[in-house]
């Protein structure tokens, strides 16, 4: 374990990736104070989380006292945000300090967010409000902990400096996650609209280097790196539909190419089971809403593949022959993925018939997506009761009900892929409110305990298990940030 002021950084992305980045330090944060430090991720990197804690660890989390191996930068990116493409978005309000290597040969970066304002910054003040901040740290955890790929939280830390926004001032904070890497479609998009082959070809190399080394001995690498990006997105997504998570703003600079979720805006996770539902106040077309998600990842991965077409072939109808045949493979990936993990939730080894009928069960009835897959293992054990109370009309399942204890589920098995807590957007709230407004992290703390082992019931959580009741308010997510 080392000093702060001793972690070792590489610097790969500076190294390969000059045209993509422009050097950046940190604004000063006048009286910064630990809110979250996340010890066990701060040992898997090969940090002491005592000095994290620190002046110099505080110094290091908000980028205002950084060690001589960091090269601090605002990393460059494109996107389409809403299906408007924006040419120039970037680090706005974000900092990437550098490459940490684990103890066991992982590559991280290390990246801060809320640090200040960057040349990328267009109209935003470049900081980030403690609620949202402490938000991405709950939700990515949990993420985590119920086995999506998805950035790491490693620390919250409050700047003391204001932040206003639409309700008023508001503690500043600074995020400080982890990543396997922070490339993104929208960084394609970028150094494709370079012009520059020499820069995409780069970026490119990058990324297989990074995260798809054996590509790189295929006949046709960046197609292989193509195939790959969308293969892992597939079950990315699948993942997401499975336990019913709406990330909220599929913009192509919020997906990832290594396969991670990553930046938790206004994402929540169902309670009603509602392919229409969306929950972020800015989505007013429903473009982001949970049933949209696979045709949306399909469309933001149809950009990287144009962005990658130069690549490709020089002939510019070839180029677009490989890339939609590949393209086409996300249909079936996503699908299989869906299926087999559908399959899985309901105690089957394969998918089957059953599966039609259920989307429509679900999708008809709307019972609370998580209660209904968790409830479902005792009603394998011979009672269905608990599952059937999720009905308006408790008759309503029974037919589907029957054909499915017929075909033998293995409830053992749904218990280890069905949770029992999600980040429940009422708690959720709850305990944000709590640390934000009356400095009172421990509804923060239960939760993200609790979240930590999400497959496992434990007496006396009954309450975490729950959704709101019928009299709450519709819950909506706000994009102010
Ligand atoms: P997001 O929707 O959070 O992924 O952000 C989209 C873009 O807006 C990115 O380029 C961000 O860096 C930028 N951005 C978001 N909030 C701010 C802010 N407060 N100040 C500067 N840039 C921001
Ligand atoms: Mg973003």
């Amino acid at each position: 374990m080392t000093a702060a002021t001793d972690i070792a950084f590489e610097n790969t992305f500076v190294r390969d990736l000059e045209g993509l980045y422009l050097p950046w330090t940190a604004a000063p944060a006048p009286d910064p104070r630990a809110m979250l430090v996340n010890d066990a991720l701060a040992r898997d990197l090969g940090l002491d989380p005592g000095v994290l804690r620190s002046p110099a660890g505080l110094g290091l989390l908000t980028g205002t006292a950084v060690p001589g191996s960091a090269t601090t930068v605002a990393q460059a990116y494109a996107g389409h945000q809403f299906g408007n493409y924006s040419p120039r978005l970037g680090d706005g309000r974000a900092m990437l300090l550098g490459e940490l290597v684990t103890p066991d040969g992982q590559r991280r970066d290390l990246h801060l967010k809320g640090s200040g304002r960057t040349p990328f910054a267009r109209g935003g003040d470049g900081l980030a409000p403690l609620g949202p901040m402490l938000r991405e740290y709950l939700i990515s955890e949990a993420m985590h902990a119920l086995g999506v790929p998805s950035t790491r939280s490693l620390a919250v830390v409050a700047t003391g400096a204001e932040v206003w926004r639409e309700r008023g001032p508001e503690p500043g904070a600074v995020l400080a996650r982890t990543a396997s890497s922070h490339l993104r479609v929208g960084t394609f998009q970028y150094a494709a609209a370079t012009g520059d082959p020499d820069v995409l070809r780069r970026l490119a190399d990058h990324a297989i280097a990074r995260h798809h080394p054996s590509a790189a001995g295929a006949d046709e690498p960046y197609l292989e790196l193509y195939r790959r990006v969308v293969g892992a997105q597939a079950r990315l997504i699948a993942q997401w539909m499975h336990l019913g998570f709406v990330h909220g703003v599929m913009n192509t600079d919020n997906m990832t190419i290594s396969g991670e979720t990553i930046d938790y805006g206004p994402c929540a996770f169902l309670d009603a089971h509602d392919p229409a539902a969306v929950y972020s106040s800015i989505d007013e077309g429903g473009r982001y809403a949970y049933g949209n998600q696979p045709g949306i990842a399909q469309w933001n991965l149809a950009r990287f593949g144009e962005a990658l077409l130069p690549l490709l072939s020089e002939d510019t109808d070839v180029a677009v022959g490989l890339a939609t045949e590949v393209l086409q493979g996300f249909a079936e990936g996503y699908q299989d993925a869906r299926d087999r993990g559908y399959a899985a939730k309901i105690g089957l080894d394969a998918p089957g018939p059953l599966l039609t009928g259920l989307a429509a069960l679900l999708a008809e009835h709307r019972p609370d997506h998580t209660l209904f897959f968790r409830r479902l293992s005792a009603a394998a054990r011979g009672d269905d009761g608990p599952v059937r109370e999720l009905f308006a009309d408790p008759d309503a399942p029974a037919e589907w009900l029957g054909s499915w204890r017929a075909a033998g589920p293995d409830p053992d098995a749904m218990d280890r892929v069905n949770p029992v807590y999600v980040p429940r957007n009422h708690l959720v709230e709850a305990a944000l409110e709590a640390a934000v407004r009356d400095d009172d992290l421990e509804p923060l703390q239960w939760l993200l305990q609790v979240l930590a082992h999400p497959y496992d019931e434990r007496a006396g959580y009954e309450r975490f298990a729950q959704p709101a009741g019928p009299d709450a308010p519709r819950f909506v997510t706000f994009c102010g940030t």
